[in-house]
């Protein structure tokens, strides 16, 4: 049953101030949803936000999700969690109580008021993969005491509650597992290296590649990722997931260097620093499934995706 006389769905987005969440939020008010956007601030700002902040049908609720949240709501996408390195490890226990409390009280909020309930869950569940490229059969190689464990471990934990809620109550669940995204919105200090590279070049900086930037990740553009996300949510009742959603063409970190340097027509030279700790040497989603169950796959190339990143951070130099 809907939970209140609108004939609009009521939707709720945790993390919905930060990257991803906001633009996720653009795409639901587009199509006639209610958005309740519900975030802490901790990473996510207000300025992300300032396109819906008069929009009717969009509000804004300033809230910790490691506390219990009493709304009504027909769906939620929990995307509340620092994501950025840098970020999730500036205060680790509480990355980790946001991953598990926050999916507790979400899943909770979604029992009762019996909505649909949807996961941002990561590729960094699979660790340092010794399978390549991750299926979302791979059950991942993690260290669960290191410096990126607070956020890997606590989104695995996250997973196995949206599993149980399913099993035990019969809840509706969707569980995405996001691969490295790039584009606007993202922070220009979060540490994370298409920022930071394209921060680098714009600046004439030295482009840091950490280790011999032979390691390799597959990014995704904003626009697909969100594309599969609805799309996820919107599937049938037994599509809960996990599914892989990313982009599977693989560079190495020089070529995103190189690829960086070339399209801001920078004289940025490249530097070496140290590797850190756990850092995966190889990242490439399997994107069969999505492919199959959602009929979704990435349509945005790295070189097209950049160019539109390089513009939305050219303000910030
Ligand atoms: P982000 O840091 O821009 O957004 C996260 C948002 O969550 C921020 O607005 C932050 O203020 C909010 N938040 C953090 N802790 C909270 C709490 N306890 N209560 C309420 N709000 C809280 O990161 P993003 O890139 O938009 O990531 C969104 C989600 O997608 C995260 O769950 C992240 O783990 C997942 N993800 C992202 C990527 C990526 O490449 N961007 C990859 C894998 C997974
Ligand atoms: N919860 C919430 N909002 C709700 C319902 C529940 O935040 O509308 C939180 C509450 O903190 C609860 C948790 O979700 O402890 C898990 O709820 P559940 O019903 O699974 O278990 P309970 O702890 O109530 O037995
Ligand atoms: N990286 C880099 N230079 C930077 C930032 C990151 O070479 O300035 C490397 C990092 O060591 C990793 C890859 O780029 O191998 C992706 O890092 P990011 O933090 O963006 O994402 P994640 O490691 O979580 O995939």
């Amino acid at each position: 049953m809907k939970r209140s006389y609108s004939a609009r769905r009521r939707v709720l987005v945790t993390g919905g101030a930060g990257f991803l969440g906001s633009h996720l939020i653009g795409k639901l008010l587009e199509r006639g949803d209610e958005v309740l956007c519900v975030d802490n601030l901790f990473t996510g700002t207000r300025d992300n936000l300032i396109d819906y902040r008069d929009h009717p049908h969009f509000e804004f609720m300033r809230h910790d999700i490691t506390w219990p949240l009493y709304v009504e709501v027909d769906q939620i996408y929990n995307l509340a969690c620092p994501a950025s390195p840098i970020h999730y490890q500036h205060d680790p226990v509480q990355t980790t109580k946001t991953s598990v409390l926050g999916a507790i009280n979400m899943l909770g909020l979604a029992k009762r008021c019996g909505a649909r309930i949807f996961q941002a869950s990561t590729s960094e569940v699979y660790g340092d993969p010794h399978v390549h490229p991750q299926p979302e059969g791979y059950w991942g190689n993690v260290n669960p005491i290191g410096p990126r464990s607070c956020y890997d471990e606590g989104k695995r934990c996250a997973e196995t509650l949206f599993f149980d809620y399913h099993r035990q109550h019969g809840m509706e669940i969707k569980v995405v597992r996001i691969f490295n995204t790039y584009g606007p919105r993202m922070h220009p200090a979060d540490g994370r290296v298409v920022s930071n590279f394209i921060m680098q070049a714009l600046r004439n900086e030295p482009i840091t590649i950490y280790g011999d930037g032979s390691q390799t990740r597959s990014f995704c553009y904003v626009d697909d990722l969100i594309a599969g996300f609805i799309k996820l949510m919107d599937s049938p009742p037994e599509v809960t997931g996990p599914v892989n959603i990313g982009n599977p063409s693989e560079f190495t970190m020089l070529q995103l260097a190189e690829m960086a340097i070339r399209q801001t027509g920078s004289t940025s030279e490249i530097v070496r620093l140290p590797l850190p700790a756990d850092d995966p040497k190889q990242r490439q989603p399997d994107i069969s499934v999505a492919r199959e169950k959602l009929g979704w796959e990435p349509t945005i190339p790295l070189e097209q995706g950049l160019a539109r990143t390089i513009d939305y951070f050219r303000r910030f130099v």
